[in-house]
């Protein structure tokens, strides 16, 4: 991959990376489709990366479709998929792990606490590898976002971090790889995550500030529209420190994540924009 990658930097060719772990919908694909718009190389990493999975968490039930997520890339333009092996990523003896600190001991991160640790550490591995001018993420991760932006400023990494919005289902339900872990009755309530960012937002714009009542207007909406859904977190933060705000005065966003079934699903919307 280095090589590859080199050579095309070496020729001046801008490379964008859409770093993936797989199971391809309109998500994934909205960002390939961007990145082919807006480099002279396209690589897609898949890869399901290890060391972003906790103990007990679905590292092994995954869900992988290597020839449709192959035809998939094809259709959207892409010069190189690179799906390296995991004992090619990393060694028995691999020790060295990138830390973002803060960032990553909020909203998912109390649940997950190893998680950003390991997106930390692959995101730069692949910068590595793939010396990419420009990185593709999506905003439905937008801790996954934060976090990646503040890596690439600590360590000066030579790239341009580019967000793209939420692709959601007809119905507003997020789309993700692990809705395929849903069951009918299960997907049937699923659009309630969504419907209630948009049930706060309106509170928002009707002049309340108070993140607790919206938090607990929120949790109240899951109750009634969701009752198999047991929220993990629901949290009125700013967009960029993630810190909680227990009062709207400025860029604000909701960020939740809901357990239905065996998916844990996370959302966000912005409330209040960035000024
Ligand atoms: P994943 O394969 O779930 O790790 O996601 C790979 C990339 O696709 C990440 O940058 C995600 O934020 C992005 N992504 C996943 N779902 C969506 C979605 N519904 N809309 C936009 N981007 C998404």
């Amino acid at each position: 991959m280095q090589r590859i990658c080199l050579e095309w930097r070496c020729r001046g060719l801008r490379t964008a990376l859409v770093p993936t772990m797989g199971f391809f919908h309109a998500g994934h694909l909205s960002l390939m489709r961007w990145a082919r718009a807006n480099a002279d190389r396209v690589v897609v990493s898949l890869f399901v990366n290890p060391t972003q999975f906790g103990p007990g968490e679905d590292l092994d039930a995954y869900p992988r479709d290597r020839g449709r997520d192959e035809s998939l890339a094809r259709g959207a333009g892409i010069d190189l998929l690179f799906s390296p092996l995991r004992e090619a990523m990393y060694e028995q003896d691999h020790s060295t792990l990138i830390t973002v600190e803060d960032l990553s001991g909020l909203l998912c991160g109390r649940s997950r606490p190893t998680h950003f640790r390991g997106v930390a550490t692959v995101v730069a591995k692949l910068f590595n590898l793939c010396l990419p001018s420009v990185a593709v993420f999506g905003e439905k991760d937008w801790q996954q976002l934060t976090v990646v932006r503040r890596m690439v400023r600590d360590l000066n990494v030579p790239v341009h971090i580019q967000g793209l919005p939420i692709v959601r289902e007809q119905d507003g339900l997020a789309m993700s790889s692990r809705n395929a872990y849903l069951t009918t009755e299960e997907r049937a309530q699923a659009p309630a995550i969504f419907n209630g960012l948009l049930r706060i937002r309106d509170m928002v714009e009707e002049g309340e500030t108070r993140g607790e009542t919206l938090v607990e207007a929120y949790r109240t909406w899951i109750a009634g529209n969701a009752p198999l859904g047991r929220i993990d977190y629901v949290e009125i933060v700013s967009p960029t420190t993630l810190e909680p705000l227990p009062e709207i005065d400025g860029p604000a966003m909701i960020a939740v994540a809901v357990h239905l079934g065996r998916a844990r699903l996370i959302d966000n919307l912005m409330l209040q924009g960035r000024t």
